[in-house]
């Protein structure tokens, strides 16, 4: 008889490789749910389920999940998993690196923007950081949206206390090798102040500042607004600083600012400006990048994953600061974290 499959482990498969692809959160909610509901179940359950037809009963699991299971306990890969695999791979989503970036990719330790389900992330903490180890990161900064910005489900003070110990309590199961850093990716409020409590901005590993809210605003208040949360000590990087959106039916132009006042400040205050990896972003613009690169900024290539899948995204970042001659040395999350650490306090 085949050995049966881990059949956990090909649902979360699947689930990664629709999010890298940029599926919805609602498309792969079914594959994610599914493996949630199943996970720690012996394989000997799992085929007894199976086999009588009960697995469907079972709240969270569908009829596509159950048939993937049933070829997993039987020991094939599932078909859905098999289309996937073979089609994924030339997604649009995942750049092919040239020599330059790849070595560029191999160069990064950690992430230090990604997003969970405390606020418009897809999945928990756990599983963010599960992946981002699976894929070989040495850490994850978890950058989850301030309380302004209601629209994601901001985190308040107390929340955001509550998950700064969920990660110390999750650092101590996942022992050495990898860790999760606390962040926040705060929201720059209109006159550059920034949306969360002095105290707890000092008490987070990485400060990830960036504009959401009113992006058109005029060149002077903007580059004013800019510069203020910059020169903040809190700071450590300036999350997509164009808020373009370059494709999807959500289209936006580029923030107009002064790049040269805001990259010379971000030199000055050793604010590292980001080189935003997803899809629809692809922030800043190659021309404001090598701007940044001529300004002697430093720099993070983060994903701003908002689902396990998209924590791949990195090459993408990869790609272009090659294109325009980002300099690994001032990439700080090539740094091992404690490094990092001592860079962002
Ligand atoms: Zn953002
Ligand atoms: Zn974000």
């Amino acid at each position: 008889m085949t050995e049966p499959r881990d059949a956990v482990a090909d649902l979360r498969r699947i689930a990664f490789l629709l999010e890298r692809a940029h599926e919805s959160t609602y498309r792969v909610r079914a594959f994610r749910g599914a493996a949630a509901v199943l996970r720690g179940r012996d394989p000997d359950e799992l085929a007894r389920l199976s086999a009588s037809g009960e697995l469907v009963r079972l709240k969270g699991v569908g009829e596509v999940t159950a048939r993937c299971v049933a070829e997993s306990v039987a020991g094939e890969e599932p078909v859905y998993l098999r289309r996937l695999e073979a089609t994924v791979s030339s997604s649009a989503h995942v750049t092919p690196l040239d020599e330059a970036a790849a070595a560029l990719r191999t160069a990064l330790r950690g992430d230090c923007h990604s997003h969970t389900e405390a606020s418009d992330g897809g999945s928990p903490l756990w599983e963010m950081a599960e992946t981002a180890r699976s894929l070989g990161h040495e850490y994850l900064v978890v950058t989850d949206h301030s309380p302004r910005l209601t629209v994601a489900n901001g985190l308040s003070a107390d929340r955001l206390r509550a998950q700064i110990e969920q990660v110390a309590e999750l650092n101590e199961e996942l022992g050495s090798g990898f860790r999760v850093l606390t962040g926040i990716e705060v929201d720059i409020l209109d006159d550059g102040a920034l949306d969360q409590d002095e105290d707890l901005l000092a008490q987070l590993d990485v400060v990830v500042a960036s504009v959401h809210s009113k992006l058109r605003m005029p060149k002077a208040e903007m580059t004013e607004r800019m510069l203020t949360a910059v020169a903040n000590p809190h700071v450590d990087v300036l999350g997509h600083c164009t808020g373009r959106m370059v494709t999807g039916n959500r289209k936006r132009p580029e923030s107009e600012f002064d790049a040269d006042a805001v990259f010379a400040a971000c030199a000055e205050y050793g604010v590292a400006v980001e080189i935003n990896s997803r899809p629809e972003r692809l922030d800043p613009p190659k021309r404001l990048l090598r701007l940044a690169v001529e300004a002697g900024c430093d720099f993070t290539i983060d994903t701003d994953a908002h689902a396990p899948g998209q924590l791949d995204w990195l090459g993408n970042g990869c790609d272009r600061a090659a294109r325009c001659g980002v300099p690994a040395d001032r990439v700080l999350n090539t740094l091992p974290a404690d490094n990092l650490l001592a860079r962002s306090r």
